[in-house]
């Protein structure tokens, strides 16, 4: 057996007990340990041994640290979003909120020109987007310096900064103009509520919770989407898997009109608006 497939079984079986993706860690950590593509690992892997900072990220994962604070980065639809502590790592559940906006503007004659990104943390939602459609431009909005500094710094490094402004802010206090699509992945979480190991101690708070059923941040800025859709546009908002219910309403106002979209494992996981 090479050295690096029998590092990669004994790094899987270290971490079976902290994590429900064991093997792919592994292979996440040891592709950054070696500074090459998964794809080559698993393809083509060097013959070699593991190099020794290989045990130490191992190590930060079995104490729960998210693979992606350890590699610094986490690929979300086409693009790879460096991260860190302190900000939300892009998790594939919110893919669903891109795909939403894809079908939306298929076989439409312009894809969205003005994005909005309401919670951007590292720049996620906006700069997927971005990629996505290269004539748009948008805004970012957090209310954390830090997720900021996390998002221009990936706008600069996919060459998007002419294209994504960020703004320190609450909502959409002090945004004025419509845009053809708003994402939003707010907080969500009740704050009784369990999540995956290590997410709750290592992810920032005011990312994850919002009150006691987690719909505050929800409550706090549905107003606002009514006046900031344009017409022909697609507002689509993350929820938790129980929420559909109870975020509806909330959302489906002032000619609004919503429907809930499923997330890859089958969960409602976003209201989508549209003006009826
Ligand atoms: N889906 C995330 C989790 O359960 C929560 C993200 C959020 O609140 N926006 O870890």
């Amino acid at each position: 057996m090479k050295p690096l497939t029998r590092a990669l079984d004994e790094a899987a079986r270290q971490l079976t007990l902290t994590s429900d993706t064991a093997r792919l860690d592994a292979e996440l950590l040891m592709a950054e340990a070696l500074n090459i593509d998964r794809d080559k690992l698993l393809l083509n892997p060097p013959d070699k041994d593991p190099p020794k900072r290989f045990w130490t990220m191992v190590e930060r994962r079995a104490k729960g640290e998210p693979v992606a604070y350890i590699t610094g980065r986490r690929a979300f639809w086409d693009i790879d979003i460096h991260v860190g502590p302190g900000v939300l790592v892009p998790r594939p559940d919110s893919e669903v909120l891109i795909a939403s906006a894809i079908a939306h503007f298929e076989g439409k004659a312009d894809g969205p020109g003005r994005i909005l990104d309401l919670g951007t943390g590292p720049g996620t939602l906006l700069l997927a987007a971005l990629d996505l459609w290269p004539k748009a431009t948008g805004i970012g909005v957090d209310s954390s310096r830090r997720a900021l500094s996390y998002a221009s710094a990936n706008a600069r490094r996919l060459g998007f900064d002419d294209r994504a402004k960020f703004k320190l802010g609450d909502w959409a206090d002090g945004i004025a103009e419509g845009f053809d699509l708003i994402l939003c992945n707010p907080p969500y979480v009740a704050e009784d509520e369990e999540l995956g190991p290590g997410v709750a101690e290592h992810e920032p708070d005011e990312a994850l919770f919002a009150g006691p059923d987690g719909l505050d941040c929800i409550r706090r800025l549905a107003p606002e989407i009514p006046r900031l859709l344009n017409p022909g546009g697609l507002a689509a908002v993350e929820i938790g898997a129980g929420q559909a219910a109870a975020a509806r309403p909330l959302l489906e106002r002032d000619g609004l009109k919503s429907s809930i979209a499923k997330d890859f494992g089958g969960r409602d996981r976003a209201v989508l608006l549209t003006r009826a």
